[in-house]
């Protein structure tokens, strides 16, 4: 009746783009430019309806105007003369036009589709295609066409990153060209590779995953060029903008494509994967993963491992061969038998809260509610919050409703029990992963007991509560969260509050978790509150149901692994293997369980080994195959708990690390080396980074894993190759800035990883300015974390000797060179060097006993008392203002929270800003700010930079640093200068670095004054400069204070960071009443333009009540951007009786 649809369409000659669908009404079509005529065909899916093609006169041919589009109109009208219309651009080419009418590839498929107006596509293909065939259809014979510059028809080859292919296209009367471009993209190869050239390995190493440079861009304007893998670097610069390696503010355009290195990288030659199995192929990178999928080396893998098995005598169960003793000592299911699990079900008050909604569920509905899950998952790079409608964790509610139920009507069968668990578990993922949030309403409907936050949540308020009312402030770093938990427990303690007290103590214990590495997901695992939790429980109900269940088995053992239970996670894991001796996953598990022993896997080792390697052969199977499809396959696949073997499940990574560790102390033949181990983990691990959606607690876990990979091949490179200082050198530069740019909370671990990181860089290269500033910046934060110990003590004392090295090698070379006094002034190198030269005398002893001698004797006659390194007591750190860079609404984790060295100054107060500047890092080019002249006249002193002498000659004489160079005694401390060996910089960071330091338990600030001064002149937008300073001058001369911000050079329009310092100037002027202060105006206006209005409201009041109603009405005026004469302003001002 109402039917007005087309069933077919099509055009002769040519095709329609898109291709025909009955509810699709616009189409293009292109057509050479001999084609006079065009027929079109349709059919009408209703036979009572009727079309025509309007203006045609009845006529189906239609004529073409060469170089134009002529609009073909369709409309069909349905029985009950309902009419639709479809339409057809079609363009006919002239003789003069260089297009195409379409381009066919061999692999992938263009992105966007084609159109001859396009000039620009993307093809993304396997990572395997090293090859692809463009095939351009040209409209005309006489059209000329080449592909990258040959004729076209033969495959080009690609990059192992990103290849363009230009398709030149001359008209067919040769007047004009025109290009198109396909940029072929390879998925990303998720395998660690040994360049045959070890100097290349270096050359082409990503500064973050540490694996070949994937699409590999520069920063613009970096040297030597920073170039970093594109995914990784764009998700690093997601929120701050900064330039990972050296903390440089980026230009809007900043990222620089080199494509030439790519090439350069993938023609470089690599080993095969498999040659730890015998494989000799060196083979074009380029080609690796074609040949590695064709390898006769390649291990066989699969879910059970395949090969040669033995039947047990005892349990006759199939062993793999070679493993019967081990079968035997500790899996044999007939001789290892007091294994019960002494579990009994019960009903837990948040599965009644489940089921009690009543009604009866089903399997099937809730399978149907799982797959309605699945398909409304965020995709790659989606937020994960919906607008309106239904929320992925609705679905899975509604799946544990009906699972819930049918338990309730089934007790006995083990795999509902197993299922609800899946689900709870998956729960806890969504949430993580995806960032979903349980709705407000639901917790009343008694989803509270399912939503992990609400629980968590409701500590984590108490926690800041507490915080901020013992100064601490939201957002402080960890270790002053602590101190001020703990303060208020001793107060509570004191005022006889005592269960008040074990409440605070409980908040205390559940904080503290947070610094581990496993702390929030061990946490949820066993806290029945929560569904990770619950999950557990309810894997534990089914396996009490069915014991040799191997399955069941494994998930109960790796959450128990979870939970810190290595010892009963390994009898789950035993048995479970015993029951299905060749199963993968449980294979894995129990190598994973044994490495976690107390005291690791002693005589065990082999079997982990054996038993982990085979879960990270089969791991990395499964992420090639991954990258063969396409990194978007994730949403289609199963529940997270379904298959252990996703790359987010960071038990796999874990397991990796640890087979790394094993692997490092004793070595196996026909097993990766525990270096490749480390670097696919590390790749894995910053590929997981690049997809996850949510920035929770599997983000932060694998950016830990990261950065234990970093550190342990950073380690192993030192063993390896002591002399490689550079290398060395610039991984230690790596790891510190993968720490500074990661998302993890700090903690005295991470605090201890960054001191010891930037204490090898020292090591390294002792004379480079930079990196004796980061050593300074580490030893900062160390103190500012616990600034009572004598741990803190020391490193302030160590921070204030690091910047001053780090100034005094400015203009010397970077490289060899004299060793700088302020260095060897501190312990921790004095300790490193006795070490040194008590090992090398060991070892040369025999060789040449005079010259260790000696050695000794220089080492002993410094030698200090040796320095506690232990995590130091609880709390007690200085509250600095603005660690927390709480960014403006941004959803995730600000990176880098002042991992650096933090602000000075005292409580915190005024808004929080994100500061660009707070890390610190060691800037070793200036950045765009540098070449920005001050606006405002420069002081007395701001007109030159202060040499290191003058630093030295008005430092208080508090820290034992040597005023002069004196010349040293040993000639060993003295390396030769390579002729090549760059200079160290003048830079600010280690100038603003040492401010800091000494404005930490000093009276006297007139040294920081001088070197804050220093770093406005050398880096006039650096804001924490401008901000310390005036800290140090507002108690006692306030307007100085305002001149230090008035300094700023403003932009025309100011930034949300440019605001506070106008905040300022406003707040400092209003209270000493400066109201004709002509500098009240601008900063006024700047201020309100920025934060709104309202952020004025006091001051005009005050302001109004001291009759400035002309300052007021420019104020007004300026804040909306219109003149005092404007009509809307003029009627304003009148209303407010400023008129
Ligand atoms: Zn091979
Ligand atoms: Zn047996």
């Amino acid at each position: 009746m109402d039917d007005a649809d087309l069933e077919k369409l099509s055009i002769k000659p040519g095709s329609l783009t898109p291709k025909f669908h009955v509810n699709t009404t616009e189409y293009s079509a292109t057509l050479p430019c001999d084609v006079e005529k065009l027929t079109v065909n349709c059919l009408t899916s209703d036979s009572n309806a009727s079309y025509q093609i309007l203006g045609s006169g009845g006529e189906r041919t239609l004529p073409l105007k060469e170089g134009e589009v002529t609009i073909i109109k369709i409309e069909v009208s349905a029985e009950d003369g309902t009419t639709k219309l479809y339409q057809i651009h079609a363009k006919r080419l002239a003789a003069r036009d260089a297009s195409l009418t379409d381009i066919k590839v061999s692999s992938g498929s263009l992105m966007p589709e084609f159109s001859c107006d396009v000039l620009q596509y993307v093809c993304v293909v396997p990572s395997s295609t090293s090859a692809i065939k463009v095939t351009p259809a040209i409209p005309d014979k006489k059209t000329g066409v080449k592909v990258c510059g040959s004729e076209p028809g033969s495959e080009v080859g690609l990059n192992i990153g990103e290849t363009g292919i230009d398709i030149e296209v001359t008209s067919a009367d040769a007047t004009n060209k025109q290009v198109y471009t396909v940029s072929v993209i390879r998925n990303w190869f998720s395998q660690a590779v040994t360049f045959i050239d070890p100097k290349q390995a270096k050359k082409f190493e990503c500064p973050i995953t540490l694996a070949p440079l994937y699409r590999p861009v520069s920063v613009s304007g970096s040297d030597p060029k920073h170039i970093f893998s594109e995914p990784i670097i764009d998700e690093l610069t997601k929120t701050s903008k900064q330039d990972p390696l050296d903390a440089t503010p980026l230009d809007v355009e900043w990222k620089v494509p080199e494509r030439a290195l790519d090439k350069e990288i993938s023609s470089a030659i690599v080993q095969c994967l498999y040659s730890y199995l015998g494989c000799e192929s060196k083979i074009k990178f380029a080609d690796l993963g074609s040949h590695a999928k064709e390898c006769a080396s390649k291990p066989k893998t699969d879910v059970e491992i395949p090969g040669d098995t033995a039947t047990c005598g005892d349990c006759s169960r199939k062993v793999l061969q070679g493993e019967t003793d081990w079968h035997q000592a500790n899996m044999c299911t007939s001789k290892h038998t007091s294994r019960e699990i002494k579990h009994s079900i019960k009903d837990h008050s948040w599965e009644k809260k489940l089921y009690q909604s009543g009604g009866s569920g089903s399997e099937i509905e809730a399978k149907k509610q799982i797959e309605l899950y699945r398909k409304s998952l965020p995709k790659q790079g989606q937020a994960g919050r919906i607008e309106g409608g239904k929320s992925p964790l609705d679905y899975l509610h509604t799946a544990a409703l009906n699972l819930a139920l049918t338990v309730k009507q089934s007790p006995k069968q083990a795999s509902l029990h197993f299922q609800l668990g899946l689900v709870l578990e998956e729960q806890y993922y969504a949430q993580d992963m995806y960032g979903y949030k349980p709705e407000e309403e639901d917790v009343g409907q008694g989803l509270a007991s399912l939503s992990l936050d609400a629980k968590e949540s409701s500590k984590e308020d108490d926690i800041q509560a507490i915080c901020v009312q013992r100064g601490a402030g939201s957002n402080a770093p960890l270790a002053r969260q602590l101190q001020a938990i703990d303060e208020e427990y001793k107060y509570l303690l004191d005022s006889g509050q005592s269960g008040k007290a074990d409440y605070v103590q409980t908040l205390y214990i559940w904080k503290s978790k947070q610094a581990l590495q496993d702390g929030r997901a061990a946490q949820a695992a066993s806290d029945q509150e929560t569904p990770l939790g619950q999950a557990y429980l309810k894997y534990l109900d089914a396996l009490s149901l069915d014991q040799n269940n191997a399955l069941y088995n494994v998930h109960v053992g790796r959450l128990l692994l979870l939970q810190g239970k290595p010892e009963e996670a390994l009898t789950r894991l035993q048995l479970a293997v015993g029951i299905k001796p060749a199963l993968t996953v449980a294979r894995f598990y129990l190598g994973l369980a044994l490495a976690q022993q107390k005291g690791g896997p002693g005589s065990r080792s082999k079997e982990a080994i054996t038993y982990l390697h085979d879960g990270l052969v089969y791991l990395l199977e499964s992420a090639s195959v991954r990258a063969e499809a396409g990194l978007d396959s994730s949403v289609d696949i199963t529940l997270h708990s379904e298959d252990l073997w996703r790359t987010t499940n960071i038990q796999l990574f874990r397991g990796c690390v640890t087979l790394a560790t094993l692997l490092r102390k004793s070595p196996q033949d026909k097993k990766m080396s525990a270096q490749n181990v480390f670097h696919s983990a590390a790749l894995l691990a910053a590929q997981n980074l690049c997809t996850l959606v949510s920035r929770g607690d599997t983000y932060q876990s694998m950016e830990w894993i990261l950065l234990d990979c970093h550190s342990h091949l950073l380690e192993m490179l030192q063993q390896k190759e002591p002399g490689n200082t550079s290398w060395i050198a610039q991984r230690c530069q790596q790891l510190t800035a993968m720490i500074r740019c990661s998302t993890l909370p700090q903690s005295i671990e991470i605090l201890q990883l960054q001191e010891k990181t930037c204490q090898k860089g020292v090591m390294a290269q002792p004379t480079s300015s930079q990196t004796l500033c980061q050593l300074g910046n580490s030893q900062l934060a160390m103190y500012d974390n616990d600034s009572s110990s004598d741990v803190g003590k020391k490193a302030l004392i160590d921070a204030r000797l690091s910047y001053r090295a780090s100034i005094a090698q400015e203009g010397k070379p970077s490289v060899g060179g004299e060793l700088p006094e302020q260095l060897k002034d501190q312990a921790w190198w004095q300790d490193k060097i006795k070490e040194e030269e008590a090992k090398k005398a060991a070892t040369e002893k025999a060789k040449a006993p005079a010259a260790a001698a000696a050695a000794t004797k220089t080492a002993a006659g410094k030698a200090p008392a040796a320095r506690g390194r232990g995590a130091p007591a609880r709390g007690a750190a200085a509250a600095t203002r603005g660690t927390a860079a709480a960014t403006k609404g941004a959803a995730a984790p600000a990176r880098g929270a002042a991992r650096g060295a933090a602000r000075g100054g005292t409580a915190a107060k005024g808004p929080a800003r994100g500061g660009a500047a707070t890390r610190g890092g060691a800037a070793a080019k200036p950045g765009p700010q540098a070449k920005t002249p001050s606006k405002a006249s420069p002081s007395s002193n701001a007109n030159k930079v202060t040499t290191p002498a003058k630093v030295n000659g008005t430092a208080p004489a508090k820290s034992p640093q040597p005023q002069q160079e004196k010349p040293t005694d040993t000639g060993k401390q003295t390396a030769a200068v390579p002729s090549n060996a760059p200079l160290n910089r003048i830079t600010y960071p280690a100038r603003l670095g040492l401010a800091r330091a000494l404005v930490r338990e000093a009276k006297d600030t007139s040294e920081s004054q001088v070197l804050y001064n220093d770093v406005i002149v050398m880096a006039p937008q650096i804001h924490d400069a401008y901000i310390e300073l005036a800290d140090l001058l507002v108690k006692d001369e306030p307007l100085k204070a305002v001149d230090v911000y008035d300094r700023f050079p403003f932009p025309e329009e100011s930034s949300f960071d440019d605001a506070y310092l106008h905040g300022e100037v406003v707040r400092l002027l209003m209270k000493r009443e400066q109201f004709d202060d002509a500098r009240l105006e601008k900063h006024m206006i700047s201020w309100g333009r920025v934060m709104g209005i309202g952020c004025l409201e006091k001051y005009v009041e005050i302001l109004d009540s001291k009759f400035k109603t002309k300052l007021l009405m420019s104020v007004y005026a300026g804040v909306n951007r219109k003149t005092v004469d404007d009509p809307d302003m003029q009627a304003f001002f009148k209303f407010k009786m400023w008129l």
